[in-house]
C-alpha cells in the first residue's frame, strides 16, 4: 500500500475525478475525508469506500465558504489526528465566449476554482506547518496552459492555480510541505458529459493517443504525487492529457 495510514482531504470527492481518487486513496491505505457540496454523492462515495474495508469521513463542504472550510479542517483533525494530503479537486465550469460572459458566470467559476483552492490550502497549510510535513495537490487543467475557446473564467482560474502552486511550493518547502498540480486533458466525467459530442470528438482527435482520459488516469497521478515516491517533487504541474496540444 502506497499511502498506508496517511490522512487525505479530497474536495469535490462526490463524483468524477474526486470520487475515483478518494476510492483509490482508500484502497492504498489512506484515511479519506470526502468533502463535496452534494450530500447524496458524499454519502455514496463514503459508503462504497467502507464497503471495501476502507476508512472514510463524509462532510458537506462548499469550498467557497470559510466556515465550511474551517469545519472540514477541524473535523478531519478530530477524527484522524492530522492532515497529510490535501487534494484541491472541487471545480465547476460555466462557459461563454468573452463577449457574452455574465459577471455571475465569471464570479462563480473564480470563487470555486480559484478562491476555493486558496481557502482550503490556507487552512490545511496551517496544520501542515505545525506538523512540519504535508502534500498539497491542486487540480489545474490543460486549459490553464493553452487557454480554451469559451472558457475565459475557467482559464483565468486554472492559470491562477498554477501560479499559486508554484508560490506555495516556494513558501512552504521549508516546512516540509510539497505542493504540486495536475493538469488533466479532457477526461470522461460528469463535467465533460455536458459538452457537445462534436467538441468531445475534436478533443479526442487533438490527443496524440486519440481518446479521452479516464478519472483513473488522473487518480494514478495523484497517488504518485501524494506518495513518498514523489518526495523530491515540488512546484511542478504534471500534464496527464494523452499528449493533447491545443
Ligand atoms: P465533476 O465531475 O463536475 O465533479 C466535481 C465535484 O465537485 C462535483 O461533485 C461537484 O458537486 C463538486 N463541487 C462543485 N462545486 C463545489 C464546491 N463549491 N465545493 C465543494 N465541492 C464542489 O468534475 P471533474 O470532471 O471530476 O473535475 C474535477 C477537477 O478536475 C476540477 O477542478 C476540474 O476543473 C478539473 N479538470 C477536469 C477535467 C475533465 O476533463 N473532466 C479536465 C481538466 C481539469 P456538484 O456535482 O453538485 O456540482
Amino acid at each position: 500500500m502506497r499511502l498506508k495510514d496517511k490522512v487525505a482531504i479530497i474536495t469535490g470527492a462526490g463524483r468524477g475525478i474526486g470520487e475515483v481518487t478518494a476510492k483509490k486513496f482508500a484502497a492504498e491505505g489512506a484515511k479519506v475525508t470526502v468533502a463535496d457540496v452534494n450530500e447524496d454523492a458524499v454519502n455514496k462515495t463514503v459508503a462504497e469506500i467502507r464497503e471495501t474495508g476502507g476508512e472514510a469521513l463524509g462532510l458537506l463542504v462548499d469550498v467557497t465558504n470559510r466556515e465550511d472550510v474551517d469545519r472540514l479542517i477541524d473535523e478531519t483533525v478530530k477524527n484522524f489526528g492530522r492532515i497529510d494530503i490535501l487534494i484541491n479537486n472541487a471545480g465547476i465550469t460555466q462557459d461563454a465566449q468573452l463577449i457574452k460572459m455574465t459577471e455571475e458566470q465569471w464570479d462563480n467559476v473564480i470563487n470555486v476554482n480559484l478562491k476555493g483552492v486558496f481557502n482550503v490550502a490556507q487552512a490545511a497549510a496551517r496544520v501542515m506547518k505545525e506538523q512540519q510535513s504535508g502534500v498539497i495537490l491542486n487540480a489545474s487543467s490543460v486549459v490553464g496552459i493553452f487557454g480554451n475557446f469559451g472558457q475565459t473564467n475557467y482559464a483565468a482560474a486554472k492559470w491562477g492555480v498554477n501560479g499559486m502552486t508554484k508560490t506555495w511550493a516556494k513558501e512552504l518547502g521549508k516546512y516540509g510541505i510539497r505542493v504540486n498540480a495536475i493538469a488533466p486533458g479532457f477526461i470522461a466525467t460528469p463535467m465533460t458529459e455536458k459538452m457537445p459530442d462534436k467538441i468531445l470528438n475534436m478533443m479526442k482527435e487533438k490527443s496524440l493517443l486519440k481518446k479521452l482520459g479516464s478519472p483513473e488516469d488522473i487518480a494514478n497521478g495523484y497517488v504518485f504525487l501524494a506518495s513518498d515516491e514523489a518526495r523530491y517533487i515540488t512546484g511542478t504541474i504534471l500534464s496527464i492529457d494523452g499528449g493533447t496540444v491545443l
